[in-house]
């Protein structure tokens, strides 16, 4: 095992790096990226497979072993399937995950479980097909569903979908969301609404994971699922005689920054030691390109670490603007 390397000025272990692997994506959401504002990297910006699998392997001889492939929409990019592959051989990465928005979801599903993908997210925020062309741009909802439902099928465990709470759009659907659980084995996860880059929702009153929680409870008991080692920042919880689980990330309500785990590897090469604030990155497309070494880059990792913010300061009733979009990012 790597003696982790990757720690920062709170103590904090970094070893989990998420990858965006492109910043284009096929469904325009409104919360993630307004309508006319979906530029697109040029091809050379972005980071070539190779270079990628170059940057976890630095990162994993640092301590990194877990990774999620993210996008914009990481299954348009072309090779994702192969690159994959790739990945999951990486030695000392033991955790290896998609995150998606379904679309392309059926039709490749053998090939993510060949590439040795086991499990993925599935981003959903909606359960009315209106409604679901309305955030995305896209009438596909049925095709996302049947996503789901067909990597239920080939055994894909957990399959977590993740739905991002948005007031006066999807709260008259939480209930639903959360009955889903007695009826499949899903991980419905509600994310708060992070105000990040420019968006097409309305700022009002965020709908947080206290109020969510509150509402679910009409269903029954909560109770909380113990934490294992390799979860993320989600509280999970149960309701009795559900199949299914609850998640609730609180991003901004109770934000966990001061167990946050994770660097960002951009589409375009940016090593970023903190989603909400882009003030501290590093570039490595630049010098990896220029030819450095594999202990220059070590040392690019080492100093975004060190630049890791204690917190993202984003308060709740007076949330900042973050600079860049979550679909150049990857959430
Ligand atoms: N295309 C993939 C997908 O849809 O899951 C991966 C990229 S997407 C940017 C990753 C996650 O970020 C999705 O679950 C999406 O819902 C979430 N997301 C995007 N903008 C967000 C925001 N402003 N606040 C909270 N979550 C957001």
């Amino acid at each position: 095992m790597t003696t982790p390397k990757l720690i920062d000025n709170c103590n904090r272990h970094l070893n989990y790096l998420r990858v965006s692997i492109t910043d284009r994506c096929n469904l325009q959401c409104l919360y993630c990226v307004p309508r006319e504002l979906m530029s697109r990297l040029a091809q050379a910006e972005i980071l070539r497979y190779e270079e990628i699998l170059r940057i976890i392997r630095v990162g994993v001889s640092l301590g990194i072993s877990k990774v999620r492939v993210t996008g914009g929409e990481p299954l348009v990019r072309k090779g994702v399937y192969e690159f994959l592959a790739k990945l999951t051989q990486t030695p000392g990465l033991n955790d290896v995950s998609l995150t998606t928005n379904g679309v392309f979801l059926q039709e490749n599903l053998v090939k993510i479980k060949s590439a040795g993908i086991t499990r993925i997210n599935v981003s959903l925020d909606t359960l009315n097909p209106q409604k679901f062309e309305q955030i995305t741009g896209r009438d596909v909802f049925s095709q996302v569903w049947q996503g789901i439902e067909a990597a239920r099928a080939m055994n894909f465990n957990p399959i977590k979908i993740n739905v991002v709470a948005l007031n006066g759009v999807n709260e008259d659907e939480i209930i639903d969301f959360a009955r889903l659980t007695f009826a499949y084995p899903y991980h419905i996860r509600f994310i708060e609404y992070m105000p990040i880059g420019k968006s097409g929702i309305k700022t009002g009153p965020l709908l947080l994971a206290p109020e969510i929680k509150k509402r679910i409870r009409v269903l029954g008991k909560l109770t909380p699922v113990r934490k294992t080692s390799n979860d993320g920042p989600a509280q999970r919880y149960k309701l009795e005689g559900a199949q299914g689980e609850l998640g609730f990330i609180h991003a901004l309500s109770r934000h966990f920054c001061e167990q946050c785990n994770r660097l960002r590897l951009t589409a375009s090469g940016q090593l970023r030691p903190c989603l909400l604030s882009s003030d501290y990155h590093e570039d490595l497309k630049g010098p990896l390109r220029s030819g450095c070494s594999d202990e220059e880059l070590a040392g690019l990792f080492l100093k975004a670490v060190q630049n890791k913010p204690s917190d993202h300061n984003l308060a709740v009733h007076r949330p900042e603007p973050v600079c860049g979009q979550m679909s150049a990012i990857g959430g």
